[in-house]
């Protein structure tokens, strides 16, 4: 790489007083090679002006009127830092699963609080399990921390294998990670199954059940589901984790929470970086759980789910093999032919999540994607002249 502001060797006499950097010896700088070696961040790519962006399981709806109004009140307060913890949030969401406030700990996106739990409990050697394909952000954490990741091939159903993921605890597993629905399949794990897995596990590793999506487990199937709500106090070592950016529509805030034994959360907290969680995001979040605005957000989620049972539904007519989705995202196992099919969406102005070789997340968006989405995928349905594959 050039130095910066690197100049010739005569011009280093001139007049002109230039800022030179040292001569470049050909060393890089020492990072850990793990790290180095990770993918840069790449967002997908932004919707084209008028197209959909249906690959961050974003909520389609724009913010209520009420929780836009406390965002910009919190901004003639900005000069000040946010309570560390977020007390009067963390005394909402108390009362509402029946724990203390020591009980609930925010962070800024519930991706910030896997990432805490993550650190407090494994180190270099360690073991963390998780089931895979899930969700994308699990590997970067666990190598973030110096962790080993396991990974659980998912059952053919694309749901987790959560027998072996039981059977693949070693001594040196401090996590095990559940994603329900999981992302990005859409698949519930049930009650009874997490209950048979965590009879299994021992009590001094750590649970963390991701439930970004929990709020859309409704429709056929739903009753079935875990809900980590009934297993509050049931586990010494149960983590509950839940965001406000899905359902509750402020993925752009940053505020999601954890509920579990108080000295899990005050080690997750020891980990965490201070004051992660700005006022803005706590007032919309207590905003968005008063009544009147909770009941709207959740017709939102209604109106949501019943559009991806709809998507569901005609995908599996046209041939698609689509598992039932619990989520605000189906999962379009397009094998072989995901990029090519992730690309004709793209050119009619749908930008979806790929993941080459296996299948591309779409999630339920706007009313208008639905028609565009369904026509497209109609013409390229598994076993026609169009893809050839599967
Ligand atoms: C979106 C998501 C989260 C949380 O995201 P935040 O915006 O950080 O709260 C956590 N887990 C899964 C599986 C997700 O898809």
């Amino acid at each position: 790489m050039p130095p910066l502001l690197q100049t010739a060797p005569d011009e280093r006499r001139s007049t002109v007083e230039f800022v030179t950097a040292p001569e470049p010896t050909g060393a890089r700088v020492r990072l850990r090679p793990e790290i180095a070696a990770l993918p840069p961040y790449r967002q997908g790519r932004p919707a084209p002006a008028d197209g959909y962006k249906l690959s961050s399981n974003e909520n389609p709806f724009a913010p209520l009127p009420s929780v836009a109004r406390v965002v910009a009140e919190a901004a003639n307060e900005i000069n000040r830092y946010p309570d560390a913890t977020a007390l009067a949030l963390r005394e909402r969401l108390a009362e509402r699963f029946g724990v203390t406030a020591d009980e609930v700990l925010v962070g800024a996106g519930s991706v910030a609080l896997l990432a805490q739990f993550i650190l407090a409990a494994a180190s270099p050697g360690d073991e963390v399990v998780y089931s895979w394909r899930s969700f994308e952000a699990y590997p970067g954490l666990v190598t973030v921390a110096g962790a080993t990741s396991v990974t659980v091939p998912n059952r053919a159903d694309h749901g987790h294998d959560l027998d072996a993921m039981a059977a693949a605890i070693t001594d040196r597993t401090r996590v095990i990670i559940v994603c329900s629905p999981n992302n990005p399949t859409g698949v519930v794990v049930t009650a009874a199954e997490f209950e048979a897995f965590m009879a299994r596990v021992p009590a001094d590793r750590l649970v963390l059940l991701d439930e970004a999506y929990i709020e859309f487990v409704q429709g056929a199937g739903a009753d079935l589901a875990v809900d980590g709500r009934t297993l509050i106090g049931r586990y010494p070592n149960l983590v509950v984790l839940r965001t406000f950016s899905k359902a509750y529509g402020l993925a752009g805030l940053r505020v999601g929470y954890a509920i579990g034994p108080v000295e899990l959360l005050d080690a997750a907290r020891a980990t965490a970086i201070p004051l992660g969680v700005t006022a803005a995001a706590a007032s919309a979040a207590i905003a968005s759980l008063e009544p009147a605005a909770e009941s709207e957000l959740l017709e939102r989620v209604a109106a949501i789910a019943e559009r991806r049972d709809r998507v569901h539904a005609a995908l599996a007519e046209q041939g698609w093999p689509v598992p039932r989705a619990h989520s605000n995202f189906v999962w379009l196992p397009a094998g072989e032919a995901t990029i090519e099919v992730a690309e004709r969406l793209f050119d009619a102005g749908l930008v979806t999540r790929p993941f080459a070789g296996d299948g591309i997340r779409i999630s339920v968006g706007e009313e208008e994607s639905v028609q565009i989405l369904l026509t497209i995928l109609s013409e390229l349905v598994p076993g026609s002249q169009e893809t050839g594959s599967r």
